[in-house]
């Protein structure tokens, strides 16, 4: 088993990278550890965010003993993926020479024209990459890691439940921009 998990505090974050083999360390108090950590983390006073359903994740690696599934629910769990498109397509709405232009700015279609659009369909599910890339103009091979993808969970989530308008983004891009510019 091989995982990530960023703990997100107020002043500070850590991220903690999980290595669990169990011919290796089944018999050893590295266990106890991790079973503890997983106890702490799962607890119904937790919020877990996510790229993608959590339990769906998590599942194939119940079988290593250091939780079972119905650990997994007790959390509070909240998937950035599905609250990502519409968010998304609430700030990115289509363009004026899309023909979908004011009239289903919150649905992705075969007929959206729009380069800032990338999926055409409804059920298309955004990658984390991707989303980094096209919201904040942040390059996708850099976010391909799972370190930085654990940061670009948190990233997103923070933006919709801060509930960012793109006045907001804006800003915010043009600051890093300047940031860049002059280091
Ligand atoms: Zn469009």
């Amino acid at each position: 088993m091989f995982i990530h998990v960023e703990l997100v505090q107020d002043s500070q974050t850590i991220i903690a990278l999980i290595e669990y083999c169990t011919e290796r360390d089944r018999n050893s108090s590295y266990y106890h550890i991790l079973h503890n950590f997983f106890t702490i983390i799962f607890d119904s006073s937790k919020t877990i965010q996510t790229w993608g359903n959590l339990l769906d994740l998590l599942v194939p690696y119940a079988q290593y003993g250091l939780f079972a599934s119905s650990d997994v629910s007790q959390a509070q769990t909240i998937n950035v993926q599905k609250r990502f498109k519409p968010w998304y397509n609430n700030i990115f709405r289509h363009d004026i020479q899309c023909q979908q232009y004011r009239k289903y700015d919150e649905i992705d279609s075969s007929l959206c024209t729009c380069c800032h659009r990338p999926y055409k369909s409804s059920s298309c599910q955004w990658s984390i990459s991707k989303a980094i890339a096209y919201t904040f103009d942040e390059r996708y091979d850099y976010y391909m890691h799972d370190i930085h993808k654990c940061l670009a969970i948190t990233k997103l989530g923070h933006v919709i439940n801060e509930k960012w308008t793109s006045q907001k983004l804006n800003a915010y891009k043009q600051k890093q921009f300047i940031k860049k510019k002059n280091p």
